[in-house]
């Protein structure tokens, strides 16, 4: 950790890694050069050369590209191509897809001043940069079940009757911090009771993987929130760091004594800026208020948390990968098992979960698993955040009941625009199968999406009118993942090169769509031998169009 951190921090200020600054870390830290050079290759956000007055960032992903990203780049390279201090970069997701095309400047997103005579006026110093500080003011939400926030007076309604929530944040935590074996076994119960899975995609119970942790007996252990959400359409977890924080930390605090731990780890992208200044402002208040520290919450342990700005990468979403990176390794994953559970941080039993989770924890801790089962459609218990951008009137993150039907989270987001007819939906972020318009009333929960051949994922429902190409945005998925593949194994590495080589051709017209035959076979290799996740659904985009939209592929 502390060899990457301190990269950062001389990258930060000095613009960028030359040799003589590796050589002055390898001296200091004495590690050798070639252990630098290996992070400095791997990790995107490290540079060489000094950087140019203005860098450009422009998401390149499937959001951002039905929003003219590729227009947009394009005119910025012909407008810039003249002056030697600016850089134009195509990237990858940049975490704010209901404002695609999103772009930044010099890591300051533009929000919705990304123009092309918006990012004019920046680059010509006509319009200063916007500041990099949070700026949404806070909304109700429903999970968070506090009057008041951080002691000040919130629109926040009040818990509902026979919660027990009280009117401060952190009272649930530090009601039960006394005795934190009853602690452990209330969070224990009420998660498993409750029913909550992981909200990062995978879905693992939260209770059990929280009981576990709690059952290893090696007596240092760690709690990490994962807040590296990557994957093209997701933002959730960034709105809940900015408007929700104190439900994150408290759901960590509530871990940490649950399993025994004494240090939490927030692993952020480097893109979030603003969500981790909120997130350093609500860690030190809450470290005034005894909620971390020496005596945490008042449980005589101690227990806090640091932030770690990742270096940068969709692959250190994996929970394994962000343990190396934490480990000042190449973001590799690593083979399972062991899990992390068992052997994560430096070989110790580590408990990871995301920002959602963390937040709902609190809330069901909180409410209970009444309150929580109350909370969903039907059958289905509880509530999700979900992104949604693609085409809707009103992109965003809403917090909605799991069993909700995709086709009214579509007309809560403002519905289609004029004129425009829905074509297909991702239901789960990139990842997900695509499924067709007539699937549009399948039930937002796990095994509603599971059935119908798609999840539930990260909860980012990418909307898609008739006005696109889904071929296009299969292949620009596709592409995507072959982008992101950390290269450790062959057949993610070579395979999702070679598909994005066969989809290219197509498209290009250079080859025969003949040669689409072949994708199921390379898919399934993909998904038996590649380590991890991306490797295993780096094809689904594509081989999911060829089964459930099959009239959009050319034959
Ligand atoms: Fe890396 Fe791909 Fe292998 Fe995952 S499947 S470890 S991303 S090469």
């Amino acid at each position: 950790m502390e060899l990457l951190r301190e990269m950062m921090r001389l990258q930060h200020e000095r613009g960028c890694l030359t040799e003589e600054s590796l050589c002055e870390i390898s001296k200091v830290r004495r590690v050798p050069l070639y252990r630098l050079e290996e992070l400095v290759s791997f990790y995107p956000s490290f540079r060489r050369t000094p950087p140019p007055k203005f860098a450009v960032h422009v998401c390149r992903d499937v959001s951002c590209a039905m929003r003219g990203c590729n227009a947009l780049s394009e005119r910025l390279r012909v407008a810039a191509s003249s002056r030697s201090d600016v850089e134009i970069h195509e990237v990858s997701c940049l975490g704010r897809c209901e404002l695609a095309p999103a772009v930044e400047i010099n890591e300051v997103p533009l929000g919705e001043a990304n123009s092309l005579s918006d990012v004019e006026a920046f680059l010509s110093g006509a319009r200063p940069l916007p500041e990099n500080e949070p700026t949404s003011a806070p909304r109700a939400w429903k999970c968070d079940p506090y009057v008041r926030r951080h002691g000040e007076p919130t629109t926040v309604p009040a818990p509902p009757e026979g919660g027990e929530g009280t009117d401060t944040a952190y009272s649930t935590v530090r009601r039960l911090a006394a005795d934190t074996n009853s602690l452990a076994e209330t969070c224990i119960e009420r998660l498993s009771a409750a029913g909550l899975r992981g909200m990062g995609g995978a879905g693992f119970p939260t209770g059990r993987k929280w009981q576990l942790v709690r059952g290893e007996t090696e007596p240092t252990k760690y709690v990490i929130c994962n807040a590296d959400e990557s994957e093209p359409g997701t933002f959730k977890d960034r709105v809940i760091l900015e408007e929700l924080p104190h439900l994150v930390i408290e759901g960590m605090v509530l871990a940490g004594l649950t399993i025994g731990a004494e240090r939490g780890i927030v692993y952020i992208r480097h893109e979030y800026g603003r969500e981790r200044k909120a997130l350093e402002a609500a860690l030190k208040e809450a470290r005034q208020r005894g909620i971390l520290g020496a005596d945490a919450s008042g449980s005589g342990q101690p227990f806090d948390i640091e932030i770690f700005v990742s270096p940068g990468g969709y692959i250190l979403g994996e929970e394994t990968a962000l343990l190396e990176a934490l480990e000042d390794k190449r973001g590799e994953p690593r083979n399972k098992p062991p899990y992390p559970g068992t052997y994560g941080l430096w070989g110790k039993p580590t408990l990871i979960n995301n920002v959602e989770t963390y937040a709902l924890a609190t809330s069901i801790v909180n409410r209970g698993a009444d309150w929580w089962r109350e909370q969903g459609r039907g059958e289905v218990a509880g509530l999700k955040f979900v992104s949604v951008s693609g085409d809707v009137a009103s992109p965003g993150v809403y917090e909605i009941p799991l069993g909700m039907p995709v086709s009214e989270l579509i007309e809560l987001a403002g519905g289609l625009p004029d004129g425009q007819h829905l074509q297909a939906f991702l239901p789960g972020g990139a990842s997900s199968n695509f499924l067709p318009a007539s699937a549009v009333d399948t039930s937002l929960d796990f095994d509603s999406m599971k059935a119908a051949g798609s999840m539930l994922g990260t909860g980012a429902v990418i909307v898609i009118s008739d006005r696109h190409n889904l071929f296009d945005l299969a292949t620009n998925i596709v592409t995507f993942f072959r982008n992101e593949s950390c290269g450790k194994c062959v057949p993610c590495r070579m395979g999702s090169q070679q598909a994005v080589s066969i989809l290219e051709s197509v498209q290009s017209g250079s080859a025969t769509t003949e040669s689409l035959d072949i994708l199921p076979e390379l898919g399934e290799t993909l998904e038996q031998t590649s380590i991890c996740g991306l490797g295993q659904v780096a094809l689904n985009p594509i081989l999911s169009l060829m089964r459930n939209v099959p009239g959009s592929v050319p034959r």
